[in-house]
């Protein structure tokens, strides 16, 4: 359909490098609905909300992971609290009887910003396998 076309395309020119939208949403040059923060992560609503909760969480610091595949041993840290934010999102968002979180990686699984980010979906029936 055209909203799966246009993600297609989206992750097709998506600069894949330097600094991003993402960026500017931490400095709040641009402004997004926080759902949570703290020292190290942010969590703020999704634009273009997949599901009643659609929730991006995204590591803070300068230098961020652009995505998941590039992750060395010294990121396992930051890895482990996006995953812990996103069960603080779950919580606050009251979506903890269900919800899904998803990494997109690279053209292929549709990833747009080169900015790692966890998706936080929930507030919905989830279906299996997803698309
Ligand atoms: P990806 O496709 O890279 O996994 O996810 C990027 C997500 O960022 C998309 O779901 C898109 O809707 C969201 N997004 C892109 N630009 C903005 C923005 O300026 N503000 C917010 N809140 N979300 C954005």
């Amino acid at each position: 359909n055209d909203e799966e076309a246009s993600a297609r395309a989206a992750a097709a020119s998506a600069d894949r490098g330097g600094s991003t939208i993402f960026d500017k949403i931490i400095a709040k040059e641009i402004p997004s609905t926080i759902v949570y923060e703290d020292e190290k992560v942010l969590a703020f609503k999704d634009i273009n909300p997949q599901a009643p909760v659609h929730v991006l969480v995204i590591p803070k610091y300068r230098d961020a992971l652009t995505q998941l595949s590039k992750a060395e041993p010294r990121h396992s840290e930051i890895l482990g609290n996006l995953l812990y934010a996103a069960k603080i999102v779950a919580e606050k968002e009251g979506i903890l009887d269900g919800f899904r979180v998803v990494i997109n990686d690279g053209p292929s699984a549709c990833q747009s910003v080169y900015h790692l980010h966890l998706h936080v979906l929930g507030g919905r029936q989830m279906a299996w396998p997803p698309g």
